[in-house]
């Protein structure tokens, strides 16, 4: 069953994390911001494809970046062995190509865990936190065209994957719904956050696809799926306010930190 925000008029963020195993040297938290009403057709999408692909397999499959890319001749979990390698790769192009042509925005967080290590920081809550305040400022630009056509506003929400970090991020979404982020208070982001498991949430799984892409291109120098779904990073006049890197390296020049270091926004250096 797919999860239902409880109030009408809103923007969903489902988020999902890539980089928690202690060999990773990042940490991603990203995901996808979709309007209500698109919930249905990316929902829809994927349960097309699990029935082109797994024609056999009634129960919902949870689709998970990590176990498309396994590699011919590793050992492939049931019920990715029906397919060959082959097949696998071509599913998971599919996905990104479903993220790349429905109507979502994309946000990501990445962090060298050595920065957050040195900072004393926690790398899943610091990456909530700026996620939290960049869906905000994200919901303040849609809300004021939204104004400006003398339509309703709308709220954000935000859906987590259930995972470990469930309780301390719940007590973190209270405090910063109370007293703001570190960047200061928001005004559009409501009752943060919700969580919901992966595999009743087809919305949670396109997060995975892309917090694994963001992985990828910050642990590992892969770009293929990143620059795939690049351009849907939110982003205004040519800045790239979606995505975030937070790394010990001050020049480097990927999308995240050349935009941020051409200009001048509230948020503070990486
Ligand atoms: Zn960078």
């Amino acid at each position: 069953m797919e999860f239902v925000p409880p109030t009408a008029k809103v923007y969903i963020l489902y988020l999902d994390e890539s980089g928690t195993t202690v060999e990773a040297s990042y940490f991603v938290l990203a995901g996808l911001a979709v309007f209500e009403r698109e919930i249905y057709w990316f929902s829809q999408e994927l349960d097309n494809l699990q029935r082109q692909y797994f024609p056999k397999v009634s129960e919902p499959i949870l689709f998970h970046a990590t176990k498309l890319r396994v590699r011919e001749g590793e050992k492939v979990e049931e019920p990715w062995d029906s397919l060959t390698g082959q097949m696998r790769h071509e599913l998971k192009d599919k996905i990104y190509e479903i993220i790349q042509s429905r109507r979502g925005v994309l946000f990501g967080c990445a962090i060298e865990k050595k920065l957050a290590q040195a900072r004393s920081e926690d790398p899943y809550e610091r990456a909530f936190e700026d996620l939290v305040s960049r869906f905000d400022l994200f919901m303040s630009r849609v809300n004021r065209q939204l104004i400006t056509e003398n339509k309703d506003e709308q709220r954000g929400l935000i859906v987590l994957a259930e995972s470990s970090y469930q309780k301390t991020i719940a007590l973190l979404g209270r405090r910063l719904r109370e007293q703001g982020t570190r960047w200061g208070i928001l005004h559009n982001v409501s009752d943060v956050p919700f969580f919901a498991p992966s595999k009743d949430t087809r919305l949670l799984q396109y997060a995975d696809f892309c917090s694994n892409a963001i992985y990828g291109r910050y642990n590992h120098k892969l770009t293929g799926d990143f620059d795939r779904i690049a351009s849907k990073f939110d982003q205004e006049g040519g800045v790239v306010h979606g995505l975030s890197h937070l790394s010990t390296d001050p020049n480097c020049a990927c999308t995240a930190c050349f935009s941020r270091r051409g200009r001048q926004i509230t948020l503070p250096p990486a």
